[in-house]
C-alpha cells in the first residue's frame, strides 16, 4: 500500500489512492488536511463567498426515501413564500453585499411554476440593478425550462447526483419514472449544454454506501467535469422510508469527519472548483461548516428563508438555524468565518474559476 505522502506528491489519482486519502486517519489525516488547505489558497484562494439561501417552497413531487420535505410525508405542513417575502430576502442579501443568492425548493414541473421561478428571476435581477447572482435549485426539468431560467438570469444550478452508483441510487428512491437514474444524468448533462455554471452533489455516510461508491463518486465528478459541488452528511429523518436502516449507519461524528475528507481529497482531484460547506455539517457539529472552509470550501449558505418557513423545509433531523431571522444569521456566520482565518468574498460572485477556464 503506497504511503499517504506518495499519493500526495502525485497529480493524478486513481481509485485505490482516493480510497487511501478517504481512510486517512490520525497523522495522516493531518497531512492530508494540510495539504488540501494549501491547494485550495493557491488555487482559489483565501475569500469565502456567500450564497444567500431561499428555501421558497417545500411543495414536492417526488418522493426520495431520505428527504423529509418528501410529497409522502403528512406531517410536513406545505406552504410556498409570497413574491413580497422572496424578494425582501433577496433584497436583504444584496443590501448586506451578499452578490448571490441561492433558490431552492421541492421538484415541481408545472407550467404555473415554471413560470413563478421565470418571473422571479426577472423581478431579482430589477431590484438589484442586474447585481445579484442567481444559482437555483430545483430539482430536474426540461431542457426548455432550464434554458428559459438561464435567459430570465439564473446562471448557476444546483443538482446533486445523490450517489454516482446507480444500484445504490434506487435503494435511496423509489424505483418509478420519477425517480430515474439516467433522468437525473440526463439533466446534469442538459444545465452544461444549456451553459450553467453546474454543481452536484452527494449524501456522505447513505446506508449501504461503500469507501468504493465515494471513490468512485469522486471519479465521476471528474469526469463529469463539473464546476461546484456540495456534499454534506447524510442525517436521518424520523418521518422517512430510509429511517429503518438508521442501526446500520456509521455514527454521526464518523459521517461528519468522512465528509470532511470527501471535500478535502476533491479539493485536490479538482484544485479549481468551488465546493459548499454544506449546512447539514453544522447538524452534527456547530463549527462543522467553518471546519469545511479550513480544509478545503470556499462557499457558505447563510439561510434566508424566513423563519416561519424555516421548521417545514426540515430536510433531516436537528437542521440547525431553524429560529434565527436573517441578521443574526449573517452576523453569526461572519464570526465564524473570521474564526475559521478566511475572508467574505463581499460583493463578489465568486464564480468558478474552472467554469471559466473550460469555456476558454
Ligand atoms: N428538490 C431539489 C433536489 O432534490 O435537487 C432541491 C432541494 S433538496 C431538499 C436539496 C438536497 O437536500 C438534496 O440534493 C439532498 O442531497 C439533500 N437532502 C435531502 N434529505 C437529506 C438528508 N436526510 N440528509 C442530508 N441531506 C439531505
Ligand atoms: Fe423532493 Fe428534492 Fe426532497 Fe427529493 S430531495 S423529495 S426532489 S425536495
Amino acid at each position: 500500500m503506497k504511503k499517504i505522502q506518495e499519493i500526495l506528491a502525485q497529480d493524478s489519482f486513481s481509485k485505490e489512492d482516493l480510497i487511501g486519502l478517504l481512510n486517512a486517519e490520525g497523522e495522516d489525516r493531518t497531512l492530508l488536511f494540510k495539504e488540501s488547505q494549501t491547494r485550495k489558497e493557491k488555487e482559489v484562494g483565501k475569500k469565502v463567498f456567500f450564497r444567500g439561501l431561499v428555501e421558497f417552497s417545500n411543495i414536492c413531487s417526488k418522493d426520495c426515501l431520505y428527504c423529509g420535505i418528501r410529497k409522502s410525508n403528512q406531517y410536513v405542513f406545505r406552504y410556498e413564500a409570497t413574491d413580497e417575502e422572496i424578494l425582501d430576502a433577496c433584497l436583504f442579501a444584496w443590501k448586506n453585499r451578499f452578490a448571490s443568492v441561492v433558490l431552492q425548493s421541492g421538484e415541481l414541473s408545472s407550467p404555473a411554476f415554471v413560470d413563478r421561478v421565470d418571473g422571479l428571476l426577472k423581478k431579482i435581477k430589477q431590484l438589484s440593478n442586474n447585481e445579484l447572482g442567481i444559482t437555483l435549485s430545483c430539482g430536474e426539468q426540461s431542457r426548455e425550462t432550464y434554458l428559459r431560467w438561464k435567459e430570465s438570469g439564473a446562471h448557476r444550478y444546483l443538482l446533486r447526483i445523490e450517489s454516482s452508483n446507480q444500484d445504490l441510487y434506487y435503494k435511496i428512491h423509489p424505483k418509478n419514472e420519477r425517480h430515474s437514474f439516467d433522468r437525473r444524468l440526463e439533466a446534469l448533462r442538459l444545465l452544461r449544454e444549456t451553459g450553467y455554471q453546474v454543481g452536484t452533489g452527494v449524501m456522505v455516510g447513505l446506508p449501504f454506501q461503500t469507501m468504493e461508491d465515494l471513490a468512485n463518486d469522486l471519479l465521476f465528478f471528474k469526469e463529469m467535469d463539473i464546476d461546484m459541488c456540495g456534499m454534506g452528511p447524510y442525517i436521518e429523518h424520523e418521518h422517512t422510508p430510509l429511517f429503518e436502516h438508521k442501526d446500520g449507519l456509521k455514527t454521526r461524528q464518523y459521517r461528519f469527519d468522512l465528509t470532511l475528507r470527501m471535500i478535502a481529497t476533491l479539493r485536490l482531484l479538482m484544485p479549481d472548483i468551488n465546493i459548499a460547506a454544506a449546512t447539514a455539517l453544522q447538524a452534527i457539529d456547530p463549527a462543522g461548516r467553518e471546519k469545511a472552509l479550513a480544509i478545503g470550501a470556499n462557499v457558505i449558505m447563510p439561510n434566508l428563508t424566513p423563519c416561519d418557513y424555516r421548521k417545514e423545509y426540515k430536510l433531516y433531523d436537528d437542521k440547525p438555524c431553524m429560529d434565527e431571522d436573517a441578521e443574526l444569521c449573517k452576523n453569526c456566520m461572519e464570526a465564524r468565518i473570521e474564526i475559521a482565518g478566511s475572508e467574505i468574498g463581499y460583493d463578489e460572485w465568486g464564480d468558478s474559476k474552472h467554469f471559466f477556464k473550460r469555456s476558454k
